[in-house]
């Protein structure tokens, strides 16, 4: 029995997580967590039954506990950064499912790596942002990071049985999202509703508008270098808009070995949580006759800025990525709240990063303090 905490449990990842624990025998949740939507989580806890449950707006908080008092008054409810970190350490979970949205994962997830829990990781921006922190702790602690992301997946799954093998290097692949093909003087006046139709995947709001303009894919560039340890000049990323091959490791006898399937975040969950073992489940499997066709191009990186953004920031190293990610986080939610275009999420980024002196090593502290610099910059740029 794999016991689970999973923090962000409301969210797209979080209900697909709870999705394959229904599907696949053998698991039990120990905690869950929400930012804010209590009548999922209220429904969840009734459920699974877990230990905990904790809520980051502490008025919802109060109130899950009035509801939960009589129904199911064994589980605790807690809120806040305190919460979360509760969740994350928890003495029962062995395995800690990180899918909040953003940078709040930081803290939980180095938390847990320090009390040794097994990691499976879905919000990119923990690694974006402290990468090499987190990959230096895990590695002390002797944890095990799982990728969620379903590229790293892919990535993860071809890289099985060939650690001793040199890489030549990595393909990401991306889909290119809603507005592919587009030149940039097109993309001034698209509208929330448009950005948010992502052709394939089905995800929350923050990772489909960073799809829209292709920063998701710069993010999982430096997510891929710290997971994989490797130099981001060896990850090329590739246009494939069915979104069927996930991703793909080249080797040096010019192998490529990938993974396909359909687009269904279940898939790397489910690899995640039962990791070595495949186990059987009733999810929709791939039809290549259905396919046909699996296409291939290069990315546009004059009109999708935010990745070059991405690797300029990888470049620079230090603490730059944790501000090009805050700096994103702000300007996509400026943007969803009809602050700004589409095309000056881009401009506000870069804006920040030449705004900022960057901090070769870093602590957690220093890193949160560089998360907040970006933010707090970010925000008084008026577009
Ligand atoms: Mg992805």
């Amino acid at each position: 029995m794999k016991k689970l905490s999973i923090l962000g449990s409301t969210g797209s990842i979080g209900t697909q997580t709870l999705e394959v624990c229904r599907n696949i025998p053998g698991f039990e949740i120990e905690a869950i967590t929400a930012n804010s939507s209590i009548d999922v989580l209220e429904k969840q806890a009734l459920e699974f039954k877990p230990k905990l449950v904790s809520v980051m707006n502490a008025e919802k908080a109060d109130e899950l506990k009035t509801r939960l008092r009589k129904a199911a008054p064994n589980i605790k409810v807690m809120s806040g950064m305190e919460g979360l970190i509760e969740a994350a350490v928890l003495k029962e979970s062995g395995t800690i499912v990180v899918s909040v949205v953003g940078n709040i994962g930081i803290k939980p997830t180095y938390e847990a790596i320090k009390a040794g829990k097994e990691i499976a990781l879905a919000t990119k921006e923990v690694m974006v942002s402290g990468g090499s922190l987190i990959t230096k702790e895990a590695e002390k602690h002797n944890v095990q990071i799982l990728p969620i992301d379903s590229e790293h997946s892919a990535i993860f799954q071809s890289l099985q049985g060939n650690n001793m093998n040199k890489i030549r290097k990595i393909i990401l692949t991306a889909s290119g999202g809603p507005f592919r093909g587009r030149k940039k003087s097109e993309l001034e006046n698209v509208t929330v509703s448009q950005a948010l139709k992502h052709p394939n995947w089905n995800m929350g709001a923050k990772i489909t508008i960073d799809s829209a303009s292709m920063m998701n894919k710069g993010l999982e560039v430096i997510e891929a270098k710290w997971l994989f340890n490797i130099d981001v000049n060896k990850i090329e990323v590739v246009v494939h808009p069915q979104s069927i091959l996930h991703s793909a490791v080249e080797y040096e006898d010019g192998a490529v070995i990938g993974q396909m399937g359909v687009p269904d975040m279940k898939v790397p969950i489910s690899y995640a949580l039962t990791y070595p073992n495949r186990i059987k489940n009733n999810f929709e499997k791939l039809d290549l006759f259905k396919i046909g066709t699996l296409t291939f191009e290069k990315p546009d990186i004059d009109t999708f800025e935010c990745l070059s953004l991405a690797y300029e920031a990888i470049k620079k190293g230090g603490t730059m990525p944790a501000v090009l990610n805050a700096a994103n986080e702000i300007a996509v939610a400026k943007f969803l709240n009809g602050n700004c275009r589409f095309t000056d999420i881009p401009v506000i980024i870069r804006e920040t990063m030449a705004a900022y002196t960057v901090k070769d090593k870093y602590t957690i502290d220093e890193l949160l303090e560089a998360d907040k610099w970006g933010r707090d910059f970010a925000s008084k740029i008026n577009m």
